[in-house]
């Protein structure tokens, strides 16, 4: 029996590392769904070559293009975010959810409600709506499997033991492409600077989230909610090689890490086959010739959104909704040049001190402050423009 795959957001970063270790195995996992936000000739292009039977593109406005570009195939084909859904709740066994930013977050509770598997690499899902998410994953009898390097790295190190012997987990961060520099050279950094990851080759938006540091900050939310720790057990160390991908400590002194080539094919890879595991064409880890492997400690002074984030954490409630969304808006607007690199951070901060939401009990209260924070960022954002 081939095991069954959705993927949400199969043309970008995660879902093209994805389908290339399913196209690997063919024996062992068959597409069933796929979609896109706006990018059909991709899309379609995955249609033809895996046969996925469903395709969604959540831009309605290129649903008549997509529909043109697969006209002659099985597939089915729709439109729109709700569509989304569908995606993630049909006949997948396993759902990859690799959709950028709040925008995910839907689609991976219908996959949740609907008893999947999910292998997650939409950290903002669990950012925004961590508690809603693993409870309803319980209830629903769902299996959550972690794709973000570090947190596949600490459930791989935590197999097996429990969670009373646990005393801390050890986020790593290879501290981006300005972790030696200057705040004066940060206060200047260009799109292209910030998008140009020493180690990993992502989407832009994780990409500029790495060089604030912010990305680790959503980790840390992450961490907080797939595996029970509070946030003074969770720590960060600044790791230039991003060879080991983060670290459990047991209440003995014992500490577990797991190790690898920086190739978002292994955790992918181990999602895709959990409980076993499958060869990837991943580079292999030669120590010898990587000679030493170094840690320091995160400068919070150079990179505010780090502190932000562990603030958003420990207050709770809307703190971490109101995190990101802001968050996402001003790394669209950095992306766009419409403001400085520090502008992020700053807009976060702002965001955050004039928040002021009661906790959200379900998706759509989620989805409601969300949307509210990005009308008011933007709106601010106009404000100082003008
Ligand atoms: P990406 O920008 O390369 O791809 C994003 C995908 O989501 C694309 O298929 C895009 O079409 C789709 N998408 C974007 N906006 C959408 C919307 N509004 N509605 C529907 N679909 C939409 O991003 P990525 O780097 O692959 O990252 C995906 C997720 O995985 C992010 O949450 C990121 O933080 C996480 N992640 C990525 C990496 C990595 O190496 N790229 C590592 C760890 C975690
Ligand atoms: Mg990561």
């Amino acid at each position: 029996m081939r095991r069954k795959i959705a993927i949400l957001g199969a043309t970008g970063s995660i879902g093209k590392s994805t389908l290339d270790l399913v196209e690997r195995s063919p024996d062992r996992f068959e597409v069933v769904a796929v979609s896109a936000a706006t990018n059909c000739e991709a899309l379609a292009g995955i249609v033809r070559r895996t046969g996925a039977k469903l395709a969604v593109i959540a831009d309605v406005d290129r649903l008549s293009d997509l529909r043109q570009l697969l006209d002659g195939t099985n597939c089915r084909i729709e439109g729109g975010p709700q569509a989304l859904d569908e995606v993630a709740s049909g006949e997948a066994d396993l759902v990859i959810a690799a959709i950028v930013g709040c925008a995910g977050l839907r689609p991976v509770m219908s996959a949740i409600e609907a008893g999947k598997t999910v292998a997650l690499a939409n950290k903002e899902a669990l950012v925004t709506a961590g508690a809603l998410v693993t409870d309803a994953a319980t209830c629903h009898d769902a299996t959550l499997l972690p794709v973000d390097s570090e947190h596949n790295a600490i459930f791989q190190c935590l197999a097996g033991s429990r969670s009373e012997d646990v005393s801390r987990i050890i986020l790593t961060a290879s501290g981006g492409p300005f972790r030696t520099a200057s705040s004066n050279t940060i206060a200047t950094a260009t799109p292209a600077q910030a998008v140009a990851h020493p180690n990993w080759s992502m989407g832009a938006k994780i990409s500029v989230d790495s060089a604030t540091l912010m990305n680790k900050g959503l980790e840390l939310i992450e961490a907080h909610y797939l595996f029970g720790l509070p946030s003074e057990r969770i720590d960060i160390v600044i790791h230039p090689q991003s060879v080991v991908h983060s670290l459990v400590e047991f209440i003995d002194g014992s500490v577990l890490a797991q190790l690898g080539s920086p190739d978002m094919r292994i955790p992918i890879a181990y999602a895709l086959a959990w409980p076993a595991r499958i060869a990837t064409p991943a580079q292999r880890l030669n120590l010898a010739a990587i000679g030493k492997l170094d840690f320091e400690e995160a400068d919070l002074t150079r990179f505010p959104a780090l502190r932000l984030a562990r603030q958003a954490l420990e207050q709770g409630g809307a703190a971490p909704i109101v995190l990101n969304a802001a968050n996402e808006v001003a790394v669209a607007s950095f992306l766009a040049e419409q403001i400085r690199f520090p502008d992020i951070a700053r807009m976060v901060e702002e965001a955050l001190d004039e928040a002021d939401f009661v906790n959200p009990r379900s998706i759509e209260d989620v989805l409601e402050i969300d949307g509210e924070i990005r009308r008011r960022v933007e709106a601010a954002m106009k404000a100082s423009c003008h």
